[in-house]
């Protein structure tokens, strides 16, 4: 099948990989859409190459359902970014994100992709194929998530370091909650996106004399009710815990390398900091009422190219110049 292949050092290729054979309880899905996630930049970038490439969001037909009973073959479906055992505790509740046995998918960027039948979700008509895209990944999942999870509501002041494409769903998702989104970024680029979205208030730290002023200036002097670190950056997590409200919560959403002082920084100001990883299958349903009730999710796509467009596509969404970002087959 065509597909895209890492070739490392921020090159790839859209050449043959090998053909997908699905195994026991697994349907062969023909892709349709997939979605570039900002994970995926770690190993572009790494001079380290592939056998195919580290995609995960996706949706397309069911191809073959290779005996499957859960689905028939033309299914209009999305695939699940973690798929686990199916019959832990954490599966049962629709959690594979915590199974010991959990597996992320991998090579979506091409023309074929297994999935297990259980971790599929079944596009309803009114759900096109690029919201069905957003709804069953994590670029979405992990905003809708953990926004629900930290008790976003209405009339919230919270902070969101760093916007890109997942800070960008932030913005999305908690503007649509009520919040008052204040984004920092120091891409100009993606802060005017992030204002498109609806964010309150942008702001580049390197265009202020002093965030930490700035940000209580805007919040009366109390700082954010919340702030969700998507930079996984020590500087950005430092401030986020410096600067969130007394009994506010700080959530963890970039990954990388950080410490902090409990002591100091959480314990004298009762603040809550909260962790998370990609998204839960089960969250599906509750992004679907979301969107149906209005929340326009396609608006954090900024662009869409055929498959054999991707190296274009990979090369604007590693320069920082789009939010999400859509390949079709
Ligand atoms: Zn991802
Ligand atoms: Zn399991």
């Amino acid at each position: 099948m065509r597909g895209v292949k890492f070739l490392g050092n921020s090159r790839i290729e859209v050449t043959e990989l090998d053909d997908p054979e699905p195994g026991d309880g697994e349907v062969l899905v023909k892709v349709g859409i997939s979605a570039i996630c900002g994970s995926e930049m770690g190993r572009y970038r790494s001079p380290e190459p592939m056998d195919g490439n580290p995609g995960h969001e996706v949706m397309g037909i069911v191809y073959d359902t290779n005996g499957s009973r859960k689905v028939k073959e033309g299914d209009r479906v999305g695939v699940s970014t973690i798929q686990g055992c199916g019959n832990c505790f954490w599966c049962l509740q629709g959690k594979p994100d915590f199974c010991k046995e959990a597996q992320g998918l991998n090579n979506t960027h091409s023309e074929y992709v297994v999935s297990k039948d259980i971790w599929l979700h079944h596009l309803a008509d009114d759900i096109d194929d690029a919201t069905g895209v957003l709804l069953s990944g994590d670029g979405l999942g992990v905003p809708y998530g953990a926004s629900m999870r930290s008790g976003t509501k209405a009339g919230d002041v919270n902070c969101v370091f760093g916007v890109g494409p997942v800070g960008l769903g932030f913005v999305l998702v908690q503007t649509f909650l009520g919040a008052q989104i204040i984004a920092v970024d120091m891409n100009t680029h993606r802060l005017e996106l992030a204002k498109g979205l609806g964010a309150w208030k942008v702001i580049n730290p390197n265009e202020v004399d002093n965030l930490r002023d700035v940000l209580l200036d805007l919040t009366g002097g109390l700082g954010p009710d919340r702030c969700f670190e998507c930079c996984g950056q020590q500087e950005t997590l430092d401030m986020a815990l410096d600067i969130t409200k007394p009994e506010g919560i700080v959530m963890i959403i970039g990954s990388g390398k950080q410490t902090m002082d409990p002591q100091r920084l959480i314990y004298r100001k009762n603040l809550r900091v909260m962790g998370n990883w990609v998204c839960h299958f089960s969250d599906y349903v509750g992004m679907l009422n979301m969107v149906r009730n209005g929340l326009q999710v396609t608006r954090i796509i900024t662009n869409q190219f055929p498959l054999k467009e991707a190296n274009e596509a990979y090369r604007r969404f590693s320069s920082g110049l789009e939010g999400k970002v859509l390949l079709i087959q």
